[in-house]
């Protein structure tokens, strides 16, 4: 009986053949097959400049840097993500402001965001888990007037929309992470998209030491080494062609799991906003109290069915030694702080067969009865 991960790339003839063409090209380092992908890309999107990268963390990185973070600026982010939201803001050296989530979508509050703000917010970072969208409405009325900027982290959601625009274009840069795990992957990647030039520049020089692409050994600013192989664009390019479909996957699974598990008592399922679609990069279940099986019980039931599941996140970021710095102490965010004791993910993504759906459900099924 083969394992079902909770995650795992998919590499078909289509891109070994784009890598290989690479390969023998002997253009390895960022050349065409970058600007191509970061067209695609930007069409995709809706968006007018797209920026690859070699990872969604320095994405993230470059947007900070464009968006002008100086030393002690605030930046207001949710405890309940990965650290790839929150540790290129203390590189730059702002204070990271953590506000707690809504305990029904998992994204950030916006009423907590507001609590959090001061003269010295720079940028907010919402976070798109799971797939979803973070609520761009009610945190653009709250930074209106003020001279806040939104980086939107959608590291997990591309392809996801809210009101018809696609996730990365809510605030005024989004992110993307090509990780082997996420929705489409080229091993190591990432991108930013926006829609001013301004920032699209600033991010493209940062990527490639402050330099112009016009004028090599010119430092203009500030910048590091994050720039995107030809090797991984290529994997990225057939990817994208692949996503809507795969995306399309997702949610039918997600639909099938969602009819499964609606009568069984005791666990929360995953809620879409109204006019946003998720692209399920999880499918994340909240098993309370009440329910029979603990969560350890659960994965271990999964396990034995050959079924993987992960706990997106185990720990919020603010009680690690990394950010203890930060000052916050346990029942700072007790929304992150409970879902961190109850969240599991189920596989979901396009691998995942209609048999190993059903069984998941009977699993809950049975555990409930
Ligand atoms: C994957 C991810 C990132 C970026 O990760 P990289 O591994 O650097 O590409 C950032 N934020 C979130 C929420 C992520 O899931």
């Amino acid at each position: 009986m083969t394992f079902t991960p909770i995650a795992q790339p998919i590499i078909g003839q289509s891109e070994i053949e784009a890598v290989t063409r690479v390969l023998k090209s002997g253009q390895l380092a960022s050349g065409p097959q970058v600007a191509e992908f970061e067209e695609e890309l930007a069409r995709y999107c809706g968006s007018r400049f797209c920026i690859a990268f070699n990872s969604g963390t320095a994405a993230i990185h470059a947007g900070l840097y464009a968006l002008d973070i100086q030393p002690g600026d605030e930046v207001v982010t949710t405890p309940f993500t990965f650290a790839a939201t929150a540790n290129p803001a203390l590189a730059l050296g702002a204070k990271v402001i953590f506000a707690d989530i809504d305990p029904g979508t998992y994204l950030i509050d916006p009423l907590a965001v507001n609590s959090k703000l001061t003269p010295n917010t720079k940028v907010i970072i919402p976070v798109d888990l799971y797939g979803s969208t973070y609520d761009h409405r009610a945190l653009a009325r709250i930074v209106r007037s003020k001279k806040v900027k939104i980086l939107e982290d959608a590291c997990q959601s591309i392809g996801a929309t809210s009101y018809g625009k696609r996730a990365g274009n809510l605030g005024d840069i989004g992110t993307f992470s090509f990780y082997a795990t996420k929705n489409m992957m080229c091993g190591e990647g990432g991108a930013a998209i926006t829609n001013s030039s301004r920032l699209a520049e600033k991010m493209r020089r940062f990527r490639h030491h402050g330099q112009s692409l016009q004028r090599q050994y010119q430092y203009f600013d500030y910048g590091l080494n994050y720039r995107m192989l030809d090797i991984t664009a290529a994997i990225a390019r057939v990817q994208l062609t692949k996503l809507e479909t795969w995306n399309k996957e997702r949610q039918q699974n997600a639909s099938i799991l969602r009819d499964g598990l609606i009568s069984v008592p005791n666990i929360i399922l995953p809620i879409e906003a109204p006019n946003t679609h998720s692209v399920y990069h999880q499918f994340t279940v909240r098993i309370t109290r009440n329910f029979p099986l603990s969560r350890s019980e659960l994965i271990e039931q999964l396990k034995q069915a050959h079924i993987g599941s992960g706990i997106y996140y185990p720990m919020p970021l603010h009680l690690f030694p990394q950010f203890k710095r930060l000052g916050y102490k346990k029942g700072d965010f007790p929304n992150a702080e409970q879902a961190c004791r109850e969240v599991i993910s189920l596989p979901i993504h396009p691998q995942v067969t209609q048999n190993t759906l059903t069984q998941m459900i009977d699993i809950f099924k049975k555990a409930s009865t």
